[in-house]
């Protein structure tokens, strides 16, 4: 037996999972008038180990998302990224940028100008572009990165400016659903953001990825207009920390 079907083998329940994942996705867009292609997605791998990752892209993931840059490089070596990407998608800090730059193919995190300053410095001195998206606070909680709504086009007209970064779209992490909070008015309020910034047409500014969507509200995101659905626990099961 090669090494890859004795992942499945340990691992069968990721297939089934992302098989109903996808038929999910798939069914979501489709009662939203959509075409399941327009929805990527992508499988969270933070804490799940280099093995259950593999075997999520042996079963055809073509792209994962880490949060924490020490995280990602310990695991790097052993994952099988030939023909997936690596997106970033927690908080970064400064510091750790030159830790990361080149490193993944997109910084879904990208949450204040400083950062995306620093990004640009860092990247145009290497010559080298750094696709990101935005990350919008939709839900303007305090406790939580991103730009605000209010002044977002403001913001990305700026950043488009710096040198080395190329802007990808938007990202957001929706509140916790609780019942008097419905999750359903911050994706609207995103999904309305995505498309009056893409009709504008900006210098410099592609809104190609609108990012929103986990493994509890993914296809109220869908319905949304959401482009790329970010799904850990519903693949790999629940996280141990
Ligand atoms: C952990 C995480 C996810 C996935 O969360 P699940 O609820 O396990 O699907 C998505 N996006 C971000 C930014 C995360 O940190």
């Amino acid at each position: 037996m090669n090494e890859k079907s004795s992942d499945k083998e340990q691992f069968g329940y990721i297939e089934e999972n992302l098989k109903r994942m996808r038929e999910r996705i798939a069914n979501a867009a489709l009662r939203a008038g959509r075409r399941p292609e327009e929805v990527r997605l992508m499988a969270v791998t933070k804490h799940v180990e280099p093995a259950a990752i593999n075997c999520a892209i042996a079963c055809g993931v073509d792209l994962i998302g880490e949060n924490r840059v020490q995280e990602f490089l310990g695991k790097r070596e052993q994952l099988r990224l030939e023909h997936c990407e690596a997106h970033m998608i927690g908080h970064l800090q400064t510091n750790k940028i030159g830790d990361i730059l080149g490193q993944v193919d997109c910084i879904q995190s990208v949450d204040s100008l400083r950062l995306a300053q620093e990004l640009s410095k860092r990247a145009a001195a290497k010559d080298q572009r750094c696709n990101i998206l935005l990350e919008v606070n939709a839900g303007a909680e305090e406790s939580k990165f991103g730009f605000s709504p209010e002044n977002l086009e403001e913001v990305l007209c700026e950043i488009a400016a710096y040198p080395g970064i190329c802007i990808q779209g938007l990202m957001t992490v929706a509140p916790i659903f609780t019942e008097n909070r419905p999750v359903h008015p911050f994706f609207s309020i995103m999904q309305q953001l995505f498309l009056d910034i893409s009709e504008k047409k900006l210098d410099n500014i592609n809104m190609d990825i609108l990012s929103m969507g986990m493994s509890d509200d993914f296809e109220e995101a869908v319905a949304a207009g959401s482009t790329l659905v970010r799904l850990g626990s519903a693949i790999f099961g629940m996280r141990r920390y």
